[in-house]
């Protein structure tokens, strides 16, 4: 294993969270890592005010719709990518002697292609450090005011994507609250994958898109009728939260952790359930 470099040590590159939306929602560390920054590669999802902390520095957009603003091609059956020139671009600006800001959306561990630029920068003997970020799902949890755990009924959080590297959508259950990536295209077909995989149809599912932005939206629904948040939440980037997590405070029952009573109960008719109007998220009514 790579020795793994103390916080604040001298290293070239720091791959650090920019969370999930607004600036003021990076660390303060990532904030001091962007500041001594000559470099910084980052993903389109990144606030551009985060720019302010680090104007000096060369701003690279590495993002799906990098460079040109036209996504990247796929190459030989891969499913995207830039990731081997991002990956090169951050091993060439290291070994010229820049301080590299790899800056990710969310938390750069998940969902992030986190392994490979670390994989390639230990291939090349460069040390870094990973700055942790607010990840999407957090950020969701925040903005709805449900907590992703609840004393006494949701023991576990499972932080899922539904699509497969072979861009297929499968779906299981594999905790009380289960927060769902990558899944807003497709949400009336993982109503039905979750389904199969043994929800109930009634259990609570949260929407919420662009979480962390002042625009973000969230509505509520049930396992079964997902597919209604289609339209509202279209083209924007989507966290899908199901389980004791995404119910209104107070109706996750005591004891829905156990397999049995994990049932959850379905959420309370709100103003938001009942109406198909988009629901502010930053007026939550849990
Ligand atoms: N590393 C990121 C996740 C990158 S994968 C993180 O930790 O959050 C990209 C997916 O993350 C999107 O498809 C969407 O499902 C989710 N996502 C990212 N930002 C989001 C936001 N502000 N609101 C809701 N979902 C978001």
């Amino acid at each position: 294993m790579t020795r793994v470099a103390t916080p604040g040590e001298d290293v070239r590159v720091a791959f650090v969270g920019a969370g999930p939306g607004e600036a003021d929602l990076i660390t303060v560390r990532g904030a001091a890592r962007l500041q001594d920054a000559d470099v910084v590669l980052f993903d389109s999802l990144a606030d551009p005010a985060l720019r302010q902390l680090a104007p000096k520095a060369c701003w690279i957009d590495v993002g799906k719709r990098g460079f040109s603003g036209v996504p990247h091609a796929p190459r030989g059956g891969r499913e995207n990518t830039g990731q081997d020139t991002i990956n090169a671009l951050l091993v060439k600006h290291a070994q010229s002697g820049a301080r590299v800001v790899r800056l990710k959306g969310g938390d750069p561990s998940v969902f992030g292609r986190l392994e490979e630029e670390l994989e390639a920068l230990a291939a090349a003997g460069i040390e870094c450090e990973v700055v942790p970020g607010v990840t999407a799902a957090l950020a969701a949890a925040a903005a709805t005011q449900r907590p992703l755990t609840r004393r006494g009924a949701g023991r576990s959080v499972a932080l899922t994507t539904a699509m497969t590297k072979a861009g297929e959508l499968a779906a299981g259950r594999h905790a009380d609250t289960e927060s769902f990536y990558m899944a807003g295209k497709q949400l009336a077909a993982l109503s039905r994958r979750l389904v199969a995989a043994g929800w109930p149809a009634q259990t609570p599912a949260l929407v919420v898109s662009r979480a962390g932005w002042p625009d973000q939206l969230a509505s509520e629904h049930a396992i079964a009728t997902l597919g209604d948040a289609t339209v509202l939440h279209s083209g924007r980037p989507t966290i899908v939260t199901v389980g004791v997590g995404a119910a209104a405070l107070g109706a996750a029952t005591l004891g829905a952790a156990t397999d049995d009573a994990r049932a959850a109960t379905p959420p309370a008719p709100t103003p938001e359930a009942a109406a198909p109007a988009p629901t502010r998220a930053t007026t939550p009514t849990p």
